[in-house]
């Protein structure tokens, strides 16, 4: 099991712009532990890929601004490294893959020379070892012919396999952690499940640990341990996923799941998926009191001028909201 331990405390990312300053997350505490798969869940515009892209420093710095928090990794606040400690630690240590392998991998390039990239700048091997390693990479994420495909271009594979390929990318240099934003978001649901399948299996095999940023609640329960949910830039429920899925204490959450398919499930029945009522709240026009207050099948008069805090309301599980864990 390889040693890994990331720590987010407090963390505040703000944009600025046109209509002034937005808060795009608001103060997010969260560690993430050696081995575990933790996920981060939300609709769009919930902060949670902003935060994500904070642990590497990669958001746009203007208009971007991490106003304040710290990102403890192993012991070292990565927002206070310098640039050049930093790369040491981004694809190596710490590794990362997008929602659209098309806009990650270059198009001019061949898959060879992409995977060898990362191998060469953070090891000592020669270019005859670095081929050799970045086939290995590719045949461990089940691409057929991997020799053959070093030659060939991204538009030369399928989403499915170029998706493999960035997973490969960010496993060639063995990372204690794999942030996964959004990585099946592209793809049909047979290949969601098999690129979730291998994001599993390499967990297994190498121990590093995985932050998997998605909107799919239902699909994250399968394979990750811990839940996060996001609305409006903050943390508003926290806890073990299988318990955090079976029983959300929070009406967001709640709502998440009730729009999850279930197997077997016929629709057009009484028993219709239920959609969240409302749209995701703009971050420069935020409601007052709990930010999901106008979309709450549950609000009550205080939630619409008291904002509440996240709160313990049981081993390991945490929730922002004055029902304290007794949704409807
Ligand atoms: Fe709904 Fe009120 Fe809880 Fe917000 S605080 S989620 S509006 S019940």
């Amino acid at each position: 099991m390889v040693d890994s331990d990331l720590r987010v405390e407090n963390l505040k990312v703000t944009f600025s712009g046109r209509n002034g300053e937005l808060t795009a997350v608001d103060g997010i505490s969260y560690h993430l532990d050696a081995g575990e798969i933790l996920a981060i869940v939300g609709e769009s515009g919930c902060g949670k890929t902003v935060g994500a892209l904070s642990i590497l420093r990669l958001i746009p710095e203007p208009p971007g601004k991490i106003a304040q928090g710290s990102i403890t990794f192993n012991s070292r606040d990565l927002l206070q490294l310098p640039q050049r400690e930093l790369q040491k630690i981004r694809g190596n240590d710490i590794a990362m893959i997008f929602q659209d392998p098309m806009t990650s991998l270059n198009p001019v390039l061949t898959l060879g020379d992409q995977m060898m990239e990362p191998i060469l700048r953070h090891s000592r091997l020669t270019q005859k070892e670095a081929w050799q390693k970045a086939v290995e990479v590719l045949r461990s994420v089940e691409i057929p012919s991997p020799a053959e495909k070093m030659n060939q271009y991204p538009h030369q594979l399928s989403g499915g396999m170029r998706q493999r390929v960035m997973i490969g990318m960010a496993l060639t240099c063995s990372p204690k952690i794999l942030i996964a934003d959004e990585p099946t978001t592209a793809l049909d649901v047979l290949i969601q499940a098999q690129i979730m399948d291998l994001l599993q299996q390499s967990k297994e095999q190498t121990g590093m640990s995985i932050l998997l940023i998605t909107h799919d609640l239902g699909m994250v329960t399968e394979i990750a341990q811990r839940v996060i949910v996001m609305y409006a830039g903050k943390i508003v429920e926290s806890g073990p996923a299988k318990e955090l899925f079976q029983t959300p204490l929070h009406p967001y959450t709640l709502g998440l799941k009730n729009s999850v398919p279930k197997l077997g499930q016929k629709l057009g029945t009484s028993k219709r998926l239920v959609e969240i009522s409302g749209n995701v709240p703009s971050l420069n026009l935020l409601p007052s009191g709990c930010a999901f207050h106008p979309r709450c099948p549950s609000v009550m008069e205080r939630c619409k001028t008291e904002t509440p805090v996240l709160k313990k309301v049981g081993p390991g599980r945490e929730v922002s909201c004055w029902l304290e864990g007794n949704p409807t």
